[in-house]
């Protein structure tokens, strides 16, 4: 489970802190959604819980592991070994094909690709629904380029999988492919899956809706105390809405 506990990150020349948060708890395999305003603190939040961002107090804690102690560089370890991440920009590397994209963080450690983690990447291009292994990235569309992000996110079996703005960038029927995707793959991975979005086809996909103003969580519908029937009467007029 993900813990935080009495977490501040404050920027110099700024009165108040840009995120507040005295506690917080996703469960492993949890989907989160975050919301909130410009500036709200959205993307600090999620730097601070994939150790991007040490804060300036507070615990960070993933399981035994508090973040927050650690060097820059012993982050960068766990965050290689326990982090998916999937931008809004989708930060591949053009002149490189689909699955030496995907391969990339490995060959940043190995010199030669082990058969198996090949096959992994193959799987997974597979699975998001490209074909063409060897097609470089720089002929793909925008919907293909990101598929390609999710299979490379994946490829580390990671425990969590964050996504910033994933379908931001694309037009709604890729978005809406990319946006499924994340979300079944996370629950067929078994990872916990976060993502800041404002779609709302990928929102309402995802169980619990975090939302912040001003870096404090002013709404998390998993402690709101709502009966079962009157949830499950919310859950099907979700569904009458986005079908
Ligand atoms: P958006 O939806 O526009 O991406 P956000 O909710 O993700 O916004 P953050 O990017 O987390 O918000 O920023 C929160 C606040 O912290 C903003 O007021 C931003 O200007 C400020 N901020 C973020 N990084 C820094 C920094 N390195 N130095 C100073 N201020 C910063």
């Amino acid at each position: 489970a993900l813990q935080l506990s009495d977490v501040r990150v404050s920027f110099p020349g700024l009165d108040a802190p840009v995120l507040d948060i005295p506690r917080l708890e996703i469960a492993p395999g949890e989907n989160v959604v975050i919301t909130g305003p410009s500036g709200s603190g959205k993307t600090t939040l999620i730097n601070v819980i994939t150790g991007l961002e040490k804060p300036d107090q507070g615990t960070v804690r993933w399981g035994d592991i508090d973040l927050v102690p650690l060097t820059e560089s012993q982050r960068d370890a766990w965050r290689a070994t326990h982090v998916g991440l999937v931008m809004q920009e989708f930060h591949l590397f053009p002149g490189l094909s689909a699955i030496e994209n995907v391969l990339l963080p490995v060959r940043f450690r190995v010199f030669s690709v082990p058969a198996e983690l090949r096959g992994r990447a193959a799987a997974l291009l597979e699975r998001v629904g490209l074909k063409r292994h060897d097609q470089r990235i720089e002929t793909m569309s925008r919907g293909e380029m990101q598929r390609v992000a999710v299979a490379r996110a994946l490829l580390g079996k990671p425990a969590v999988l964050v996504a910033d703005e994933p379908t931001a960038s694309l037009d709604a029927a890729s978005g809406a492919v990319v946006g499924d995707l994340l979300t079944e793959l996370a629950d067929e991975e078994n990872a916990t899956l976060i993502a800041v979005t404002h779609d709302p086809r990928l929102a309402s996909r995802l169980q619990r809706r975090l939302r912040l103003v001003a870096g404090r969580i002013v709404e998390d519908t998993a402690q709101t105390a709502v009966p079962p029937t009157a949830a499950s009467a919310a859950t099907a007029q979700q569904g009458q809405v986005t079908s």
